[in-house]
């Protein structure tokens, strides 16, 4: 496995798979991996001949100083597992790399990025679009690999490579989760014993917002249940409640007519978890 941690590198092992004919699928991440991003390899490598992971803890996109130090990283433990994996290389950039001194522009889905509690994670998604933009740009995969639980930023990665002509194709992967319905993710680690209990309480409202879905009651009595449930867990802080139409994720209203994407954020002791479910009726 290659490990290539500049651009020069990258780019010269790309030309070499290139000249053999080898397609390439990229699967973005932050590190810390888990079987989730592991279904993302397993998935990259049955899209094209050879598969190329980033790691890369993007500061962009953190709005807080104090949740990018806290993030979790293990390099030496990513690379282990990704050399028992069918990957290729690995391209472990420096922030100085990804954002050059003086470094100014910027790739903004505008309306999505604003619409998805644009005031609550204020620049997070241009923080996305703009370290997926330059990932494209190094790495020219044919084909990338993101997951549902970051449902937004799956949307946010299809809009941009629709609007900029990217030539790669986008596939969604589905959610892994803990045997008892906990979205795996990186900061998991982070939670305690007694608040990794209490996050349960998103993938039950999950469940909770199908039911409802299924009985044909209205998004707004859906996205109340919602609230109502996780604010009763003591140990959740809510961020938010999005219930809107898959792919465009356009608010909805009133009995649903069609699929809907319910998208749940809330901290648990201090730590911000996410969950989604697309649900077709
Ligand atoms: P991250 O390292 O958290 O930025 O995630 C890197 C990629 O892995 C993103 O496309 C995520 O959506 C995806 N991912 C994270 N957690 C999961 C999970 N539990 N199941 C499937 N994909 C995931």
């Amino acid at each position: 496995m290659e490990v290539c941690t500049t651009p020069n590198e990258l780019r010269a092992y790309v030309r070499w798979l290139r000249k053999q004919g080898l397609s390439i699928a990229l699967v973005p991440t932050m590190g810390y991996l888990h079987a989730g991003h592991m279904s993302l390899v397993e998935r990259a490598s049955r899209e094209a001949k050879r598969v190329i992971v980033s790691i890369f803890v993007n500061p962009t996109q953190f709005g807080d100083p104090a949740d990018l130090e806290a993030y979790p990283r293990d390099t030496k433990r990513d690379l282990a597992i990704l050399r028992e994996a069918d990957v290729e290389a690995v391209f472990l950039p420096t922030a100085k790399t990804m954002y050059p001194d003086g470094h100014e522009t910027i790739v903004e889905t505008t309306r999505l990025a604003e619409a998805l509690h644009g005031e609550l994670r204020a620049g997070h998604f241009r923080g996305v679009t703009t370290v997926v933009a330059k990932l494209f740009n190094l790495v020219t995969p044919d084909v990338a690999c993101f997951g549902e639980k970051d449902y937004q930023q799956l949307q946010v990665v299809r809009t941009m490579v629709r609007d900029l002509h990217f030539p790669v194709r986008i596939v969604g992967c589905p959610t892994v989760r803990e045997p008892d319905g906990l979205a795996l993710s990186s900061r998991n680690v982070r939670l305690s014993p007694e608040d990794r209990t209490a996050a349960l309480v998103l993938n039950r409202a999950l469940d909770r917002a199908e039911e409802m879905a299924a009985a044909g009651t209205t998004v707004e009595a859906m996205r109340d249940a919602v609230v109502e449930m996780i604010r009763a867990e003591p140990r959740a802080t809510l961020k938010s409640v999005d219930i809107a139409e898959p792919g465009t994720l356009k608010p909805l209203s009133g009995p649903p007519s069609g699929p809907l994407a319910v998208m749940l954020s809330a901290e648990f002791g201090g730590v911000l978890l996410i969950d989604q479910r697309e649900i077709f009726l």
